[in-house]
């Protein structure tokens, strides 16, 4: 197929319409900071149809960069990058930490006597 290029509002529309057709990343299932993306990069004679369009999120296309790339191959470099073990999470509250109360009152665990 012969490229045509769209205009930037046609090009607008397009995008917003695949994003809307696909609410999450192809490879990863992100739903957040989705892009349009050429499965065949224009650069390569990809075109603007939308069969040539997926949808994957900001990291996965910055994985796929302007290559042709499967997205059992994205998945595979997706895993690579990221860590086996996550770093904990630590919630910072600004707020200095209680000192350690003594429990007061009766918590014997013997059943009371009739
Ligand atoms: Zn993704």
């Amino acid at each position: 197929m012969e490229r045509k290029e769209l205009n930037r509002a046609a090009w607008r529309h397009l995008r917003a319409r695949v994003k809307a057709a696909n609410p999450a990343c192809a490879a990863c299932g992100s739903p957040s900071r989705l892009e349009a993306d050429h499965i065949i990069p224009p650069k390569l004679g990809g075109t603007d149809h939308p069969s040539n369009l997926q949808v994957l999120c900001r990291t996965c296309n910055a994985i796929k960069g302007n290559r042709i790339m499967s997205i059992a191959a994205i998945r595979a470099k997706l895993a690579q990058q990221a860590p086996a073990v996550p770093p904990p999470r630590t919630v910072y509250t600004g707020r200095p930490a209680r000192p350690w109360q003594p429990i007061t009152g009766d918590y014997s665990t013997r059943r009371p006597t009739p």
